[in-house]
């Protein structure tokens, strides 16, 4: 099974139903509890001025963007090994910064899925 946001691979008792969608615990908590990233402030900041959104941004979810910036697009696997953190870190980091319309995903040619700039 599958979070419905951040496609983590989850065992079945793991995932929590939410608002009809199944979300792994990490989801779950980011959507009930009224996190930064969930701030509509934040996000309006966000889109406003990098700068704004830079106060807001973990240190880990800074280096995300930074290393995404420089390789324009990179596989998840990949940027947890060159930030050494768990790739469920990552993809927390990563559910918060798809939020904030930073960074998204999407397939490449060879069927992978990649980790660009929102705005590229
Ligand atoms: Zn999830």
């Amino acid at each position: 099974m599958k979070c419905d946001r951040c496609k983590t691979e989850c065992a079945d008792d793991e995932l929590i139903a939410y608002q009809g969608q199944k979300l792994c615990e990490d989801c779950y908590m980011d959507s009930v509890s009224p996190l930064k990233a969930c701030d509509p402030w934040a996000v309006h900041s966000a889109k406003q001025s990098t700068q704004t959104a830079d106060v807001q941004l973990l240190p880990i979810q800074k280096k995300m963007l930074k290393a995404i910036e420089t390789q324009k697009a990179v596989l998840p696997e990949l940027l947890a090994e060159l930030l050494d953190i768990t790739p469920r870190e990552l993809q927390r980091n990563f559910a918060i910064l798809r939020h904030m319309e930073l960074l998204r995903g999407f397939k490449g040619e060879d069927g992978k899925v990649y980790w660009t700039l929102f705005e590229s």
